[in-house]
């Protein structure tokens, strides 16, 4: 009943988060302000739920081209930036789709649940990138879609600007500019949207996560094609109304990310300054840290009431690494603290 290569794929594992410290998912520690979640609440009332959401969103798109100095044409909103990736995996041309290793997990899975083949370009031990090979790569393929997540996913680095250009240059498929850590970052692609280059975004990082609200930036034409696979409601009316809401308040959410970059520069210094730890500078929401017995050290701060992600079973350049979602000064303390226990 169920095809053989989908009962092969082992469903992505979610821990169990009751109660703790939450470093593993790369959300926001932040709620909303009481004055702005009064609102919130306000404005959810008034929504009908007996009536199918808004499906062109209009001025929501408006609001974001606004945002990001380009035409609301050029916008396309999904169930989270995941969603837009499977609507890109489902249109683009039959073809190899490449990526480097590691990257974000998504682009491998989804593409595996259309069958379409991929191939991947193993990052330097510094996890840099050579464009150069990566081109090669998807000549050899033939790669008809291609994803650059700047910054990347679970490294942290951004790859240089004169690497994603050449890319874009070099490329003649879809290449796919994935910024879900934007905010966090010191550069964004938007100015390379063409043809063939389109940005995603996703405001999960920055305290939507659990809204599910991400867009696409792209030329128009692009666009127009890629929304024949959008489902007609994808994005709910509690995830308009309040889309329309925040986007109104946005000084909140960026003030949130302004604290978090500081945090991350804060946690950064401090975990250098653990002898047995090797970080890598982010230019994210989380660090990768790479430390001798990283299961051990997982399991410690696990006991500790702080989940971290654990990602040394994927072994090769992730060996004895986790990744570590910046939390609240508070938290990100008590993660300090645990880790100097465990490595003294
Ligand atoms: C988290 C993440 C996403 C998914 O974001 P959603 O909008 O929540 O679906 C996409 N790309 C990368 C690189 C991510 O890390």
């Amino acid at each position: 009943m169920i095809r053989n290569d989908i009962k092969q794929i082992s469903a992505y594992p979610v821990p169990e988060r009751d109660g703790m410290i939450r470093l593993d998912a790369m959300e926001s520690p932040y709620g909303l302000p009481d004055t702005l979640r009064a609102e919130w609440l306000k404005t959810l009332a008034e929504v009908e739920i007996n009536r199918y959401p808004d499906s062109g969103m209009r001025d929501l798109r408006e609001r974001l081209a606004e945002r990001e100095n380009v035409a609301p044409e050029q916008i396309l909103i999904g169930n989270g930036s995941d969603e837009i990736i499977q609507m890109l995996l489902i249109a683009a041309e039959p073809g190899t789709c490449v990526f480097p290793q590691p990257t974000f997990v998504m682009y491998e899975l989804i593409s595996r649940w259309l069958r379409r083949p991929t191939a991947s370009m193993p990052l330097e031990r510094d996890f840099s990138l050579s464009a150069e090979q990566f081109l090669k790569l998807c000549a050899r393929e033939k790669a008809s879609i291609a994803f650059l997540a700047c910054p990347n996913n679970p490294t942290g680095n951004l790859w240089p600007e004169e690497t994603v250009r050449r890319i874009a240059e070099g490329f003649r498929g879809l290449l796919i500019l994935d910024e879900a850590y934007a905010p966090f970052s010191e550069r964004s692609h938007v100015g390379l949207v063409s043809e063939h280059v389109a940005v995603l975004r996703t405001f999960s990082k920055i305290g939507w996560a659990g809204l599910r609200f991400g867009y696409l930036i792209g030329e128009a034409r692009f666009v127009e094609h890629l929304n024949k696979v959008r489902l007609p409601y994808n994005v709910n009316a509690l995830t308009q109304a309040s889309a329309r809401l925040f986007l109104r308040h946005f000084d909140v959410f960026e003030e949130q990310a302004r604290c978090i970059r500081a945090e991350r520069g804060r946690v950064t210094a401090a975990l250098m300054a653990l002898e047995k730890v090797t970080v890598f500078p982010s230019q994210a929401n989380f660090v990768l840290v790479r430390v001798p017995g990283a299961d051990e050290v997982f399991e410690h701060l696990l006991a500790r009431g702080i989940l971290v992600k654990n990602l040394s079973r994927a072994g090769g350049l992730l060996s004895d690494t986790l990744r570590i979602t910046i939390g609240t000064r508070e938290e990100n303390d008590r993660l300090l603290a645990a880790l100097k226990e465990v490595l003294e």
